[in-house]
């Protein structure tokens, strides 16, 4: 894939840009060697007052910022806009918090009395240089989920972002750079996907975070497992929204349009399989595709608009192939199914429309596939085991959203649902406080709390004698 910023809502090439050279990349991996065996012996105070420094910045650049993700990817600008805030205040997180979740653990003098020692204690001692390898669809927070934690744990970064987003890669570096981070501290290689097994096999890299999809994860992580380097995965998902007899059914309904096209639908977390109990199917389901219709596609840069396009060309055809495969087998279209018609002659990208899908059977591609894009699938079933079962049918297992009152429902679903969260009556949302990350092919290991910080450390026994 080219390095370039194309305008996914006009599908006009704004800018493109040459891949780093051999001798420009290893300049940067140098850099990257060096600014760690300074910034490794920095104390918390001083990562804290540049993270803090970082996130001021990125709160006075967050309208310019904004808009470069929308330019670059199509999201709707108050998204892009509430993304950059996000970023920001999680930064602010990581940066008051690294040393309470970094602090070093003491066992109890009885607990190792028989150690032999006359004391011992844990102490996180940051890992290295890591390797961030990005997907575009929250080409900010994605990078600062990963950045602001392994900065505060004395870790580099070095962040190999989607080709679609340069621009914002670069911004990024510039963010860290204006904050006053040493040199090195963080900085971007604007490289293609086939020169990063090299750079991971490169001695002066420690580690690898990849969020994106399974093919990519599965190359990144079968390196790094050759290097015996650790590596974070963060993969893609399907994940299910129950909705049993006790919903809300209003609430579940408007939660559902949210949870499905946040970010024109192109969102590892967004829920994607409907699995809704046969006494509310068909209410939820005359609701759901009615607000799914009524949606206002249009213009990204727009403020009224809800649906803008798809980030790439290539990510609308994968959905158009999968709701045709669904169709051809079946499936019934309750809303959407094709591209938009009646925008401007100037909006001559990516789009497609909101799609509800029922009638979903096992053959389909889309029942096991993850469908990166504004499409529905919404399945009927008569009982909570049967919603489980259904619900685990998939090879993914990110996160799961339930709508239920119902106390003793709602523990059999964490007792039972194969995922790295479940959410009740609401959408599953990434927040700096929660582990976040999968389970089966969504990945392993996690990001954001104290498990998130802790993933790129040395985690040191320390004993005296
Ligand atoms: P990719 O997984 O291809 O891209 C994510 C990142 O990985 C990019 O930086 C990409 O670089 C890089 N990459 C891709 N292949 C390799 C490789 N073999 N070795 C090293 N790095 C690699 O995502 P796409 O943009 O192609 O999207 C395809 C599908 O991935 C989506 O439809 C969706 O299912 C899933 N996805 C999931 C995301 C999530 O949040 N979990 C985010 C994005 C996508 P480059 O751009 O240069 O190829």
């Amino acid at each position: 894939m080219p390095i370039a910023t194309v305008n996914p809502a006009t599908g006009e090439t704004l800018e493109t840009f040459a891949p780093l050279d051999p001798a420009a990349l290893e300049q940067r991996l140098a850099r990257a060697e060096s600014a760690f065996g300074h910034w490794r012996t920095t104390g918390f105070a001083e990562r804290a007052r540049l993270l803090h420094r970082a996130a001021d910045l990125l709160d006075e650049q967050l309208g310019e910022i904004a808009r470069t993700m929308t330019l670059e990817m199509g999201k709707p600008i108050g998204a892009a806009r509430a993304e950059a805030a996000k970023c920001a205040k999680s930064m602010r997180w990581y940066a008051d918090r690294a040393p309470e979740l970094l602090a070093d653990e003491r066992p109890s003098a009885d607990d190792i009395a028989d150690s032999g020692g006359a004391g011992a204690f844990v102490r996180y001692r940051p890992l290295g240089v890591v390797l961030a390898v990005m997907p575009w669809n929250f080409p900010f927070w994605q990078v600062i989920r990963f950045a602001a934690p392994a900065l505060m744990a004395g870790n580099v970064g070095l962040l190999k972002h989607a080709s679609n987003v340069p621009r914002t890669a670069l911004a990024l570096e510039r963010l860290f750079v204006e904050a006053g981070y040493p040199e090195g501290c963080f900085q971007t290689l604007l490289i293609e996907s086939r020169a990063v097994e090299g750079v991971i096999r490169d001695r002066r890299v420690a580690a690898v975070t990849l969020t994106g999809s399974e093919g990519a994860g599965r190359s990144v992580a079968s390196v790094a497992g050759d290097e015996v380097k650790k590596s974070v995965l963060e993969l893609g998902g399907s994940d299910p929204f129950l909705v049993l007899p006790s919903a809300d059914l209003p609430a579940a309904v408007a939660r559902a349009v949210t949870a499905r096209v946040q970010n024109n639908g192109q969102s590892c977390i967004a829920a994607k399989r409907f699995i809704v109990h046969a006494d509310v199917y068909d209410a939820f389901l005359d609701a759901f595709a009615e607000r799914m219709r009524s949606l206002v596609i249009g213009d990204p840069l727009a403020e009224d608009t809800e649906i803008g396009p798809l980030a790439t060309r290539q990510g609308r055809q994968d959905l158009e192939d999968l709701v045709a495969d669904a169709v051809e087998r079946g499936a019934k279209v309750d809303c959407g199914g094709a591209r938009p018609e009646g925008l401007s002659d100037t909006l001559a990208g990516w789009y497609y429309q909101p799609t509800v899908l029922s009638e979903v059977t096992p053959d389909m591609r889309i029942h096991h596939e993850e469908a990166f894009g504004p499409v529905a699938t919404v399945y009927r079933v008569e009982s909570l085991e049967e919603a489980i079962d259904l619900a685990n049918d998939s090879p993914f297992g990110l996160s799961s959203n339930v709508w239920t009152s119902d106390p003793a429902e709602q523990e059999v679903c964490v007792r039972d649902l194969q995922a790295g969260g479940v959410f009740f009556n609401g959408m599953t949302a990434s927040h700096p406080a929660f582990p976040f990350g999968g389970v089966k092919r969504s990945g392993y290991g996690r990001e954001l709390s104290g498990h998130g910080i802790r993933e790129f450390c040395n985690i040191t026994t320390v004993w005296q004698g």
